[in-house]
């Protein structure tokens, strides 16, 4: 297991490219804070973006550094016709490379997320959606379409072509605000830190706008060209890296957890997520440790916004991956534990191992007992590490 370097909680999802993104650029990447790959599926050719994607997995799991594959599909920038002309290839290719995440272009309304969600059911491929907006229908409709996806990116670019530039800064802050209000990951993209397309440090509005992205509240940060095909994508990923860390120490963590808490759900996980978040807040906790099944209790956590880094423990790799992309998670993978005094056991062991604690630290655990049941989530503990 890797140990930790910065407890950064704000998550980078870097684009690659078969020109820039060659196996020691990819590792440089990935020890600099990528913590999710993203494939443009506008560009390049299926071979290209699978022998990438194998390269990615291979060094994720040699660095030890749990990495989300996010395919992009172009959607109707690219082809005409119903859901499945439009989706079905891109959808094949997704499930035959295990993909963590997709992420659709173009999408107008809730109803067309649905058709997509019914025809991965059909295919049987079970992969989170994210939902690019980048138009303004759907940008009404954020609310519904928030309630059918996995997730939201603001997709910066086409959205400025299509609301017009003035209206973006207000835009990213709405749909932030709401897909934190629902506990769903959402990204910030496109131009990011630009001018590092071309250059070794950014402009001092790049960083601006990074550090406003990062308190706005956004899950995850973008980077596109300035990775995919620019001169600097090693730097660029760290100088993001840097600024997002900077930043999001000053986020109100407390108002935050005060304000969310208008959100509450009414489910016993939802429950046990925030109550964790207090305790831990009020103990001053080195770390909160969730054993997740499904991935959800950690998106719950996640949530509540936390100071403190979220474990997520979990004995899927697919879940791991997923949760490469949730605000604060560093998940870990671990074998299901047998009994509770395993579980504190094992919370004990990924704390320490992990680095996020040193002996004597306090951690708040939080579990499910049955054990192994998904969205069980009904206990607490307070552990000494
Ligand atoms: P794209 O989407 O890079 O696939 O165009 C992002 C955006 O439009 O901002
Ligand atoms: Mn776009």
């Amino acid at each position: 297991m890797n140990r930790v370097k910065a407890k950064r909680h704000v998550k980078i999802v870097c684009t690659l490219g078969p020109a820039g993104s060659s196996t020691e650029v990819v590792e440089r990447m990935l020890k600099g804070g990528m913590n999710v790959a993203r494939f443009n599926l506008s560009y390049g050719t299926f071979e290209e973006h699978s022998r990438l994607i194998s390269e990615v997995r291979l060094l994720s799991e040699k660095l030890k550094l749990p990495t989300g594959i996010l395919l992009d599909l172009p959607g109707m920038k690219r082809h005409v016709g119903d859901t499945k002309a439009i989706f079905g290839q891109d959808l094949d290719f997704a499930r035959s490379q295990n993909a963590d995440f997709i992420a659709l272009s173009f999408i107008s309304s809730a109803r067309q997320v649905r058709e997509v969600k019914a025809l991965l059911k059909k295919m049987n491929a079970d992969i989170p959606v994210i939902v690019k907006i980048e138009q303004a229908q759907a940008l009404e409709e954020s609310g519904a379409i928030l309630e059918v996806c996995e997730g939201l990116m603001v997709a910066r670019g086409d959205l400025a072509l299509e609301i017009s530039i003035e209206k973006v800064p207000l835009a990213q802050k709405q749909l932030i605000k709401e897909a934190n209000r629902r506990g769903k990951p959402v990204i910030t993209a496109t131009q990011m830190l630009e001018s590092m397309v071309q250059l070794a440090t950014p402009t001092r509005a790049e960083a601006a706008d990074v550090a406003n992205a990062v308190l706005d509240g956004s899950d995850a940060l973008m980077l596109s060209e300035e990775t995919a095909t620019g001169s600097y994508p090693v730097e660029a990923t760290e100088t993001m890296a840097k600024i997002a860390l900077e930043a999001e120490a000053m986020l109100p963590y407390e108002e935050i957890l005060r304000e969310r808490s208008q959100d509450i759900l009414p489910e016993v996980n939802d429950a046990t997520a925030r109550a964790a978040c207090h305790i831990a807040h009020q103990v001053q906790a080195r770390a909160i440790v969730s054993f997740t099944t499904g991935g959800t209790t950690a998106l719950r956590v996640s949530k509540y916004r936390p100071q403190q880094l979220i474990l997520a423990v979990t004995p899927s790799e697919t879940v791991v991956r997923r949760l490469s992309l949730a605000w604060g998670v560093l998940p870990v993978r671990k074998p299901e534990p047998a009994n509770l005094e395993e579980v504190f056991e094992l919370a004990r062991e990924a704390a320490l191992e992990t680095g996020i604690t040193r002996r004597g630290d306090l951690i708040v655990i939080t579990a499910g007992l049955p054990l192994a049941v998904p969205e069980s989530t009904n206990l607490i503990k307070v552990h000494s590490a």
